[in-house]
């Protein structure tokens, strides 16, 4: 029979293995935190875990019309099981694509000339979302002006190879004027680093661009009125990859009804880019059972967002 300390020994052994686990796959934020208890115990425990994903600064960003290169990923495991599934993933993903941009309308031969796709320099695509965030300030489309302490545009690189909408702003986005700043936010940054992004390498947005009294849901008018804004934010930065946080997210994007499990089974598409849904930080702070799926959605969007940055 083992003694207590044997136990106590073990479980320190299978704490330190699991901690150990985490920082090879990056998943920090898979841990939860529990208030700033956590980090603490981490860093104790296995200091390395703290600056396990290293990320390397941007690329110099040159004028001409290129994708702006986000960090490589941290390395995985070798024996990691799930590599397959996200290899297939991206491989489905890629031959879906193929056969969608083959079955696009051609260009009308008879009529205008077949127009080569306009691709913007990261600074004229800066230009463009400043002018609409001009044009978003003083928005009066929906009654969601008059409760607003301001607009939320998006933040983040405007060649950003991938682009995350989330529903709508929350009090603190409400009050500083930017996305995910409060507590769903930090979780969505921990989120970034475990697959090796930062919040200045990809582009974070919402439906709404103003905050709805007591973070209710959306509603169709105030979908309806704000809209026309995120397409064109979307058709400026050009994404490689779309991640819709949330289904209320996926809902106004992909025209569906369908639930969260059903849409996180398959890849979708916004026009001809690829369209990744997952949890909402928030859902994943109210449910933390829900992390571990959302870090396969999350490693198959980071792989699908390598596959196409290198076959662009
Ligand atoms: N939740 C969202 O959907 N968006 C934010 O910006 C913050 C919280």
């Amino acid at each position: 029979m083992s003694s207590p300390s044997d136990d106590l020994g073990r479980l320190v052994a299978d704490l330190r293995a699991y901690l150990r686990q985490q920082r090879d796959t990056g998943v920090e934020w898979f841990i939860d935190p529990g208030a700033d208890q956590a980090p603490a115990a981490v860093a104790a425990l296995e200091p390395a875990v703290a600056s396990a994903v290293t990320v390397r600064p941007a690329a110099a960003r040159s004028e001409k019309p290129s994708r702006a290169v986000a960090p490589p990923a941290p390395a995985a495991p070798k024996d990691d099981p799930s590599a397959a599934v996200r290899a297939a993933f991206v491989k489905d993903t890629l031959e879906l694509l193929a056969r969608r941009r083959e079955a696009m309308p051609a260009a009308d031969i008879f009529h205008a000339p077949a127009a080569a796709p306009v691709r913007l320099t990261p600074a004229q695509k800066g230009e463009a979302l400043d002018a609409i965030a001009r044009e978003v300030a003083p928005c009066t489309q929906c009654k969601l002006a008059r409760t607003r302490t301001q607009t939320v545009f998006g933040t983040g690189s405007p060649d950003a190879g991938v682009v995350f909408v989330g529903e709508a702003p929350g009090r603190e986005e409400d009050e500083r004027g930017e996305p995910f700043v409060g507590r769903a936010g930090q979780l969505l940054n921990d989120i970034l680093k475990a697959i090796g992004l930062r919040r200045e390498d990809v582009y974070i947005c919402n439906i709404l661009k103003c905050r709805p009294p007591e973070n209710r849901v959306p509603e169709g008018d105030e979908v309806e009125a704000c809209e026309p804004y995120l397409k064109r934010q979307l058709e400026i930065i050009d994404p490689a990859v779309i991640c819709c946080l949330g289904r209320h997210a996926a809902h106004t994007l992909l025209r569906t009804n369908a639930t969260l499990g059903a849409l996180r089974e398959q890849v979708h598409f916004y026009g001809s880019v690829p369209v990744i849904v997952t949890y909402h930080p928030a859902a994943l702070l109210r449910n933390p059972h829900w992390k571990r799926p959302a870090w396969d959605d999350v490693r198959k969007l980071r792989a699908l967002y390598d596959a196409l940055q290198t076959g662009r």
